[in-house]
């Protein structure tokens, strides 16, 4: 049995072995850096799957900013409400005062 990606066979001995990875390591390879391959090994695919890594993790930080900014502005929109909820309180409080 040899990778399809790079050739190399793929064996499971006590000093030299060389396995393909499994399908989601694969799947994460593919996905992160846009290729196609069906098999990388420990071979052909130890780079790439630290740069796919990379790429996945900078992505989740990404999404993690995003998160944090979007919570950000919900939050100065949380504000901005009580804002105008203590607006309308202390109006009613007038107008009570008003009525007196
Ligand atoms: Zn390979």
């Amino acid at each position: 049995m040899n990778c399809t990606n790079c050739g190399a066979e793929i064996k499971n001995g006590f000093i030299k072995s060389n396995n393909l990875y499994s399908h989601d390591i694969v799947e994460l390879i593919n996905n992160e850096l846009g290729l196609q391959a069906k098999t990388y090994c420990d071979a052909c695919g130890s780079e790439l799957l630290k740069k796919a890594k990379i790429s996945f993790e900078n992505k989740k930080q990404e999404k993690i900013n995003q998160m944090k900014k979007n919570r950000m502005l919900s939050e100065k929109e949380e504000n901005e409400r009580i804002k105008q909820i203590g607006k309308f309180k202390n109006e009613l409080i007038s107008d009570d005062y008003n009525l007196k």
